[in-house]
């Protein structure tokens, strides 16, 4: 674990369920407005974790609707699974610790400043 404490780890924990909850609020809204009533009753339905696989699987068929709200879950999710197994706070990309204040803002980055302004900058060149 680099450098975590277990109380700052519960607080990030807290901080990434809280965040998970509100998107999935959000991802459900906005396929009950933007699909058909049939699904409506579905979705409505979901409340618990186990609900919302059925409701993930409605998301798949959403990917372009849903594409930076359902990136950002998939980030959320790998950072809860990096805080079970240790490696929270490392970059994924060079094993460097990530730098605090940048896990301040945004707690389920994988991936130090220099890798994201990296990869930023690899994106932009092959976006051309
Ligand atoms: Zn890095």
């Amino acid at each position: 674990m680099a450098g975590l404490s277990t109380e700052r780890q519960t607080e990030v924990k807290e901080r990434l369920l809280a965040r998970k909850q509100r998107l999935w609020l959000e991802v459900k809204q906005q396929l009950k407005s933007s699909i058909g009533d049939g699904y409506q009753e579905m979705l409505a339905t979901a409340r618990d974790e186990e609900d919302q696989a059925s409701v993930s699987l409605l998301a798949e068929t959403q990917l372009s609707l849903l594409g930076p709200k359902r990136l950002e879950l998939e980030a959320i999710e790998e950072a809860l699974l990096r805080l079970e197994n240790g490696s929270y706070g490392e970059c994924e990309n060079c094993g460097q610790p990530i730098e605090p204040r940048r896990l301040e803002i945004m707690p389920e980055t994988p991936l130090c400043r220099n890798c994201q302004q990296l990869r930023e900058k690899l994106a932009k060149a092959t976006a051309r």
